[in-house]
């Protein structure tokens, strides 16, 4: 490319009958060839090239000890921190990519349009593969991520799901690490549903048997998108559609109500509320078990009132 370049600027130039028009010719060239081989960093020419999302390119090595520093673009100015932390996942250095992970996290936050940035970046497939580190806050991490990129954002949820994430995360579940099996349990809420439905029975019938497992967890965090993953299952007609009841799920999330950790207790009502106006079923099953115990319905009346008119005044 550079020798055509070069080639042509001397071929125009040497054009002498051609008049002003070819000066602008050899301007343009000359000012393309510049543009594209000179690094405004280091002022030399480009050495390995890395073009940012904006276009504009700098030597590798350069614009990487640049990015430690800032996170936009030394040209233009705009914003290049989602590039910049795709481009430390692809490194293959596990501290690069546990700390990309973690500010890709901070940055997509419930940002849609960052999310999407994320996605066109090519991190999704970088961030599977993580799933599948030998390191268990890697993993935990990689769980969390793919939980936040699939959140309200039906691309990335279609993306994620094609790209078999959720044999991945599935396989997750079995983990020592609780935060893993946390956050994997998050993640699974967030893709199972109808494209579970054509799964054959063996494997619904292991997912089930896995999930049942789980709710025996002391994690309560666990418990609850246990209990909400199969509270879509159910929904979706991938299980039995009576799961919760038989599983005893509204009793569970009910004494999680006790905890002593206020996101925790707050989740679980939430949670219950969901269940209720998605089932008709299973909210009379939770009217019954709450009518039984007067304190419990004093405490859900006025800690939890959104939960109790779900139930009670509508
Ligand atoms: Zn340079
Ligand atoms: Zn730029």
């Amino acid at each position: 490319m550079k020798n055509i370049l070069l080639s042509l600027v001397l071929l125009s130039s040497s054009l002498s009958f051609a008049g002003w028009e070819y000066d602008i010719l050899n301007k343009r060239l000359l000012k393309n060839f510049i543009q594209r081989e000179t690094c405004t960093i280091c002022c030399e020419k480009i050495t390995s090239k890395l073009t940012l999302s904006c276009k504009h390119s700098f030597c590798e090595e350069c614009i990487l000890e640049w990015f430690e520093r800032n996170s936009s673009c030394p040209i233009c100015r705009c914003d290049q921190a989602v590039f910049y932390n795709v481009e430390l996942l692809k490194s293959n250095n596990l501290d690069f990519q546990k700390k990309a992970v973690g500010t890709l996290l901070i940055l997509m936050s419930d940002n849609q349009v960052v999310k999407n940035e994320i996605r066109r970046a090519g991190a999704i497939p970088i961030i599977l593969g993580l799933l599948k580190s030998h390191d268990n806050t890697m993993r935990a991490s990689s769980a969390a991520a793919i939980s936040r990129l699939a959140f309200c954002n039906s691309k990335n949820k279609k993306f994620i799901i094609a790209s078999g994430a959720i044999a991945e995360i599935i396989n997750l579940l079995e983990s020592e690490h609780e935060l893993t099996v946390a956050n994997a349990t998050g993640a699974l809420l967030r893709l199972c549903g109808s494209s579970l439905k054509n799964q054959n029975p063996d494997y619904k019938c292991d997912l089930n048997y896995q999930l049942l497992s789980l709710l025996a967890s002391k994690n309560h965090r666990i418990k609850i998108n246990v209990v909400l993953a199969m509270e879509i299952l159910e929904r979706y007609k991938v299980t039995n559609e009576q799961m919760l009841r038989k599983v005893g799920a509204i009793k569970i999330l009910l004494h999680i109500l006790e905890s002593k950790d206020f996101e925790v207790r707050e989740r679980s009502a939430m949670s219950l509320r969901k269940i209720a106006l998605n089932s008709r079923e299973n909210q009379n099953e939770m009217v019954t078990i709450i009518n039984l115990n007067e304190d419990l319905k004093d405490k859900i009346q006025y800690k939890y009132p959104d939960l109790y008119n779900t139930l009670f005044n509508e």
